[in-house]
Order: C-alpha cells, then structure tokens, then sequence
C-alpha cells in the first residue's frame, strides 16, 4: 500500500504477477466468449489495486470492477483506461467525478436520480448498469419496483441523460455444493428481469452475473461478462475444492524472519492468557506478525513454515506477533534461529491461505483483504 513505509521489508507479502496472469488467462479462456472483469475492490483482496488491475488487463481481463467510485477513481488516477465499473453507493457518493472519469455506475435504485443530476452538471451522459435483486437481499433493485426503475431509465436514456449499458444480479449461494436451486432460481429471475429492461426499450448489451463460484461451476451464468474476484488470485470459493483442483495458482505469499529464538521449560506459559504451556523442555521462536498485520488473533494452531519445517502457532496470537513451539531440544540453537525466513503461507511452503482461514474460522477471501498496512506488498513481475 502507497501509504505506508518502509525500507526494507521486514514482514512482505509478495505478489506473483505470473499467478495472476495464469489465473487471468484460464479463467478468459475458460468462460470465452464471455468477457472478464477483473474485480479489484478493498485493494485488490489485498494485493494491491492498482498493480492487480495492470496485469489481469494485459493478461486478458477487459473490464475491471471496484465496490466505491472512490476506488474505481484510485484506478483511473492511476493511468488505467479500462472499462470500469462500480456499484456500491452512498448519499456520499461523488458520481459526476465517475461520470468524468467515464466510470460506469451500477445503479439499484435508490441512487438513480442523483446519478442523472450529476450527468446534468456534467453535461455527459451517464453510464449505467442497472442491478436486479434477484434474492440476495443486499443491493439491488427488489423485481416489484424493477418495471418502475426501467421505465425512469429509459426516459432519462432517451433524454439523452444517460445510457444503460447492463444489468447485473449477484448470487447468493453459488459457491455452496448444494446450491444449484438457487443459483437456478436466480439466474430464471434474472432473464425476466432483462426482458423487462427490453421491452423499455433498453438494449441491454453486457448481461453479467457470476461471480467466482458461479464461472467455475455454472457455464450458464456466464453470459456476455464475468465478474471475477477470488479466483483472480488463485484462491478457491469452494470449501470443498481447492485452487489446484480449479488450475489456480496462489498469488500471494506471506513472509518474515524469526525475531528470536529461546529455550523453555516444561510448563512455560506462552503468550497472554497462558493458552499454551510447554510440555517438554523445548525452544520457543518468535514471529513478528499479529493481529495488526493481518494474522487472525482466532487462528491458534495455523500451520507455520520455518526453513523448510512445519510448526504450529502455540498460545494466543498478539497485535505484533506470535510464538512457535520449535518442538526440540532446549540446547538445539541451529533449528529456526534468529533471521531464519518464515512463511505463513504461500509458494515456497506450500501452505495454503485456507488453512490459515480455516484455523480463524473465517474464509480465504478474509484473510487475504485484511492483510494489515504494515506489510509492504512486493511484486514479482510476470515472466
Ligand atoms: C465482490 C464481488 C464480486 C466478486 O466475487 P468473487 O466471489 O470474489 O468472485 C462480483 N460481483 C460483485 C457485485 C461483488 O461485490
């Protein structure tokens, strides 16, 4: 993150563009004819916005996706041209800096006509993409007041205010083995609702639906777009499929060196709470990384890689950093020393971000957004 500063990294989580553009590249290939956006919200999960939005469109990507406008703008400032599109709003929302910087609008409803007033002040016509709520229950327009919303589009399309470029519905349950009902009842719900915009005369030219889960496991949903997230960075929607399963690789890597290393006694208390207590005489590392930099606080007995050897988490994870009981003789001063490379997860462990989500009782997606600002992302180009 740009924001934040340091030298040389003494925590990292590192990037791997040739992932990403791996991960780019099948999915595009996967769901062709359909287009990709590639969704790069909340920093791209984490990886960074701007350097995930550069590489997934010269790997094949031709739209991207951001929640906020103010995210999307973050892109545009950046140099990036590519279709975009936002979709989350407040009352706070600055929609004509979205129409100046050609940033389409997912509209649900509520926003519609502070989206026309701001094409008026602009004197540009909006770009929209209108959102049906097709059993979320989040965003979206709601199917009674869809006919309404369409007909109010149309007219301030055809006074020239705005065009409708989509419709968009999100889904619930895809990424549940047992969800195909209501992926089904949902996708149904969503083919009437885009015969409702045509029949107002809306052209509706980029029908998109899925998200990660629904283009891995439903070709159906793939339409004119897809919009994927999660997949992007190699990581798997399915508590029952892995990446490597889906032909993903694992973009992000999150790394550092043991800050120090102790020798302790049968019934050593570890870390607050004495939730872990020595049952050997045995050596104690220390990893700098907590709760702050992203290292879930639930995530007791994580699985953790020093030089080449797999240990757990012992006792309570902290703000700054967590201990490792090295498991050897309290005298043993070669296993995992002071500077010793640690990962938590990723490429050279082998360690994957669901075993760390899972120990949290979360799910991959969190783990990797939540990635704290004080672990500078490095970047390893595509080769
Ligand atoms: C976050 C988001 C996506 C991407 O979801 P993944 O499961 O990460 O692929 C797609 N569409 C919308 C509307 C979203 O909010």
């Amino acid at each position: 993150m740009a924001t934040c500063w340091t030298s040389e990294p003494e925590r990292w989580v590192t990037i791997d563009h040739s992932a990403l553009a791996h991960n780019i590249h099948t999915i595009a290939q996967w769901v062709k004819p359909a287009q990709v956006m590639a969704v790069v919200k909340a920093d791209g999960y984490g990886h960074g916005a701007v350097e995930v939005a550069q590489t997934a469109i010269a790997a094949g990507a031709t739209w991207l996706g951001t929640a906020h406008i103010t995210e999307a703008l973050k892109l545009r400032e950046a140099g990036i041209t590519a279709p975009l599109l936002a979709w989350l709003h407040t009352i706070k929302t600055p929609f004509h800096a979205a129409i100046e910087h050609n940033i389409d609008i997912g509209v649900s409803g509520p926003e519609l006509e502070a989206v026309a007033q701001a094409a008026r002040n602009a004197d540009l016509p909006a770009r929209v993409h209108l959102k049906i709520d097709t059993g979320l229950s989040r965003n979206g327009a709601v199917p009674e007041i869809w006919d309404d919303l369409c007909k109010r589009a149309s007219e301030l399309q055809q006074a020239g205010i705005l065009r409708v470029v989509g419709v968009f519905t999100h889904f619930a349950n895809a990424d549940d083995p047992d969800g195909d009902a209501d992926v089904d009842a949902q996708l149904s719900l969503y083919h009437e609702s885009v015969e409702t915009a045509r029949k107002h005369g809306l052209t509706v030219d980029v029908r998109h639906v899925a998200n990660s889960p629904a283009l891995l496991s439903r070709p159906d949903t793939h339409l004119d777009m897809v919009r994927a997230g999660v997949a992007i960075y190699g990581l798997s929607p399915f508590p029952d499929r892995t990446a490597e399963d889906l032909g993903l690789r694992p973009v992000m890597s999150f790394g550092t060196t043991v800050a120090n290393n102790k020798p302790a006694d049968v019934g050593t208390g570890v870390s607050y709470g004495y939730a872990y207590r020595c049952e050997l005489p045995t050596r104690l590392a220390l990893i700098p990384a907590g709760y702050a930099d992203g290292v879930p606080r639930t995530a007791v007995g994580a699985p953790v890689w020093i030089e080449g050897k797999f240990y757990r988490v012992a006792g309570t994870i902290a703000m700054d950093q967590f201990v490792v009981d090295l498991q050897t003789d309290r005298n043993d001063v070669t296993t995992a020393p002071v500077g010793a490379e640690v990962e938590l997860f990723g490429e050279k462990s082998g360690i994957s971000s669901d075993a760390w989500a899972i120990a949290a009782g979360t799910i991959n997606y969190e783990l990797v957004t939540r990635i704290g600002c004080r672990v500078p992302r490095v970047h390893k180009q595509w080769v």
